[in-house]
């Protein structure tokens, strides 16, 4: 039996998800990261090994073939997956958070129906929008693609446990913050 509980953050691509999930696992220390593996280059700031593990695509199908994944995806054109084995030792160590897409979401909901899964929507379509052109460093190609995608991403919400709106970054860190304590605090 793993020691932690298991928590999926989903919401689309320049919703804020990365500045709220800094703030939530600096508030909680027994909370880890679980690392993905990505066909995507790196961003700006992004470590190996900290934001992601980054490989290339054959890299990425050999490990699919190994099954690595609990689950993976692609995603504006590039492989995105959660390390199995990662996952399982993070987990003897405490709880755990993934930042993956909805199609994720599902797979880990199937094979940890245990798993608390929150969606973090943006204010308004338009503030999205704004907030992902202002990014500086996504192609136009990309933020179609990311758009498009969006869009079919928000209308998945209605099957996650809680759906958290990201207006005012601190209190959306202390809405989820709210909903780990209750999940992670029960026995
Ligand atoms: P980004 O390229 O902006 O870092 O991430 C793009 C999307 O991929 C985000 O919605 C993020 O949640 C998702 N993602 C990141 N890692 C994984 C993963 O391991 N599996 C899945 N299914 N999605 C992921």
């Amino acid at each position: 039996m793993s020691k932690g509980k298991l928590f999926v953050i989903s919401g689309a691509s320049g919703v804020g998800k990365s500045t709220v999930l800094s703030r939530v696992m600096a508030a909680r220390k027994d909370l880890s990261f679980s690392v993905s593996a990505t066909t995507r280059p790196p961003r700006p700031g992004e470590q190996e090994g900290v934001s992601y593990y980054f490989v290339t695509k054959p890299q990425f199908e050999q490990m699919i073939a190994e099954g690595a994944f609990l689950e993976y995806d692609d995603h504006a054109k590039n492989y995105y997956g959660t390390p199995r084995l990662q996952l399982e030792e993070k987990l003897q160590h405490g709880h755990v958070i993934l930042d993956i897409e909805p199609n994720g979401a599902a797979a880990v909901r199937k094979a940890r129906p245990d798993a608390t899964l929150i969606f973090i929507m943006p204010p308004s379509a338009e503030v999205l929008e704004q907030r992902l052109r202002s990014r500086g460093d996504t192609s136009q190609e990309q933020i179609a693609l990311r758009l498009e995608r969006a869009k079919w991403e928000m209308d998945q919400r209605s099957w996650y446990d809680h759906v958290v709106v990201n207006d005012r970054v601190e209190a959306c860190a202390d809405h989820i913050l709210q909903i780990i304590a209750h999940a992670a605090d029960e026995n």
